[in-house]
């Protein structure tokens, strides 16, 4: 019978969130969850940054201008939020609640900046590290875009060293080795 038995309490997914450091390949990995994982929600990111070409509103982002950045800020809209490369970027923080409490596993690709603030903020939250196969794999990345100066691309370099030692910030660490296994690695933790 039915009775008086308690309903237990709907197990909530814990909020998953993929970071690394950059040219490391994380919307790479994303954009085949998308196709491979629709069982995943993503976190849909506002950003001030223009759309590039094949991007559209609301699915990569939500483009949206300064001044509704800044409202966004103003009313608490934002989970968490960075200015990553002269562009300010935030996760919608309703959306991911809404998502959680229905049982439906969440995950943001977020720079190292906002996956910070997340610890802060969810400390249930499982950060995972993408990490490149190796050094000279993501000096190729970075550099192999061709159209940089040497300048700015010692630049790049010494801010991804800075960016690797961040690993040791997190709880989980996933080599970039292919996207397909990455994928499955993060479908694993996220059930
Ligand atoms: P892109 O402009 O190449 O799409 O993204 C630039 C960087 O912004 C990437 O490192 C990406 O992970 C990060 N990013 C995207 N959305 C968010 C967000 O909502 N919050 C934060 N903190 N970073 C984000």
């Amino acid at each position: 019978s039915r009775g008086t038995s308690p309903v237990p309490p709907a197990r909530q997914p814990r909020l998953t969130v993929l970071s690394g450091p950059s040219g490391v390949g994380k919307s790479t990995v994303v954009a085949h969850m998308r196709k491979a994982h629709p069982e995943v929600w993503l976190s849909v990111s506002c950003t001030t940054r223009k759309p590039r070409p094949g991007e559209q509103e609301g699915v990569q982002y939500f483009f949206v201008d300064d001044e509704q950045f800044d409202k966004l800020i103003a009313n608490g809209e934002l989970l968490e939020w960075a200015e990553f490369a002269g562009n300010r970027y935030g996760t919608p923080r309703q959306a991911v609640l809404d998502h959680l409490e229905a049982g439906v596993p969440v995950l943001l690709e977020i720079d190292l900046q906002g996956a910070r603030q997340v610890r802060e903020t969810m400390p249930e939250a499982r950060l995972v590290f993408l990490a490149p196969p190796s050094w000279e794999e993501l000096v190729r990345r970075l550099t192999g875009r061709g159209t940089e100066s040497p300048e700015v691309i010692e630049r790049r370099l010494q801010a991804a060293r800075v960016e690797l030692a961040a690993e040791s910030e997190f709880d989980t660490t996933l080599v970039n080795t292919s996207v397909e296994d990455v994928a499955r690695e993060l479908v694993a933790l996220l059930r």
